[in-house]
């Protein structure tokens, strides 16, 4: 894919999270594996409203070569997943408004008890607090990515890679709802859970 679409996929699916209220105000931060470069949205964006001007071209180091903005402030965080996960070719991080309840009451997502979210996740572990934009939350959050596609960062927010920008938003979106779920069945007297064996079960429709 050229730079010209790459940029246009950030700014439509930064859009489509900006009407979905995955993304309020300033927060959060989108990005895109290009070759051997990062495009992110630059610090002070806001992803509901991206314009090409808001994207800048990174290097691994999280220097920009292209465009004249600075580059998001976890940036590194983004340039760890990428180097972590050949896989992962888009990442977002987001405030969504369950997710990051979730995350500030430092509760994971792990119960089993939605046969969707046991197959795509398994589960949603929270990393230990990190100031943002520090090599501190970098290397906390960063750990899980070998494992983990989906993090809850305490007192934050949530991050999500994936190999297309549609297949990382879904995920977004199925875990922010996921979220919305095991809240209500935390105030409706708490969720019946999945034995092991519908667990095994679950998981062993991947195979197929
Ligand atoms: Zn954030």
């Amino acid at each position: 894919m050229n730079l010209e679409n790459l940029k246009k996929e950030l700014i439509e699916y930064g859009r489509l999270a900006g009407v979905k209220n995955f993304t309020p105000g300033y927060s959060g931060n989108f990005s895109a594996r290009f070759e051997d470069k990062i495009l992110i949205t630059s610090s002070g964006s806001s992803n509901g409203y991206l314009s090409e001007e808001d994207l800048v071209l990174m290097d691994f180091n999280g220097n920009p070569v292209e465009g004249n903005k600075k580059p998001s402030s976890e940036k590194m965080l983004h340039v760890e997943f990428y180097k972590q996960r050949e896989d992962v070719n888009y990442i977002i991080h987001v405030h969504s408004p369950y997710l990051s309840s979730f995350a500030c009451c430092h509760i994971p997502l792990d119960e089993p008890i939605m046969a969707e979210n046991v197959f795509y996740f398994g589960q949603i572990p929270l990393a230990e607090y990190g100031l943002p934009g520090s090599f501190d939350l970098v290397e906390k959050t960063s750990k899980y990515f070998k494992d983990y596609n989906a993090v809850l960062m305490a007192n934050h927010g949530f991050i999500v890679g994936d190999k297309t920008i549609k297949d990382a938003f879904l995920k977004l979106e199925l875990a922010e709802s996921y979220a919305q779920v095991v809240l209500n069945t935390k105030l409706m007297g708490g969720a019946v859970l999945f034995t092991q064996k519908k667990v095994d079960e679950i998981n062993s429709l991947k195979k197929k």
